[in-house]
């Protein structure tokens, strides 16, 4: 089993590592063909200015909704959930009580499944926008570059994790281009209810100053009735 991974999370089939793997190459080759038709449509510096911009807001959307999801995953629901439980809240879990945990997965089991998340995402892009209207030419830029950051969020998370990363992912990391390591720390320290967002994490103090999490809480428990699953590691939980 050499192309196995030394260690795989239970219930990772060979099955799923294959669809994983072409979900990736799949995904890569969308993401480099709409950055060719992109760069083709690009012809003055108002297209090329809507470019930036829809990249810019899409790497934003894709922060907020690491956090959400993420957020979903730490405090609602259990792994015995059905359908979620095992694939989507049980590695948020996992997480926590064992951080380094996902330092020990491979490219494919640390991408495969965002890949598979992100690429209906892509392929609906290039059938919706059209990209000699400006309008569409924005439309493509963000929703793509918001995919195409998703799925690159396990990666930057993992990274934050590692103790060893090459020299220009630690200096993406230094530059708050991306997930940073001490940035990342707040998240993993009690009172463990903040700092939800593992992409660049730029939203998580702005979020934080507006007590954006603690809120969204207090309104799902005022709605549904149901509290936030306090983490693993909260000394205060009994
Ligand atoms: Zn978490
Ligand atoms: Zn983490």
């Amino acid at each position: 089993m050499g192309a196995q991974p030394a260690e795989t999370s239970e219930g990772y089939s060979r099955v799923h590592r294959v669809a994983e793997l072409i979900g990736i190459v799949t995904l890569l080759g969308s993401i480099a063909y709409g950055t060719y038709l992109v760069a083709v449509q690009a012809t003055d510096w108002l297209r090329g200015g809507l470019v930036l911009l829809g990249v810019f807001i899409g790497y934003l959307l894709a922060d907020f909704g690491s956090g959400i999801v993420h957020w979903l995953g730490d405090r609602y629901g259990s792994v015995d959930t059905p359908l979620v439980g095992p694939n989507f809240i049980r590695p948020f879990r996992e997480h926590h009580v064992d951080p380094k945990g996902m330092t020990r997965h491979d490219f494919i089991e640390t991408n495969g499944n965002n890949s598979l998340v992100t690429l209906p995402v892509i392929f609906a892009c290039f059938w919706i926008f059209p990209l000699q209207a400006a309008w569409g030419l924005f439309g493509f830029c963000t929703i793509v570059s918001m995919a195409a950051w998703v799925f690159a969020t396990n990666q930057f998370h993992k990274w934050s994790h590692e103790d060893d990363v090459p020299g220009w992912v630690l200096w993406l990391q230094r530059n708050h281009v991306i997930l940073g390591v001490r940035h990342h720390d707040v998240h993993h320290t009690y009172p463990y209810e903040t700092y939800y967002c593992i992409t660049s994490g730029w939203l998580n103090e702005p979020l934080h100053r507006i007590r954006f999490w603690s809120r969204a809480e207090a309104l799902v428990e005022a709605v549904t009735g149901v509290a936030a699953y306090r983490d693993d590691n909260d000394p205060s939980k009994s």
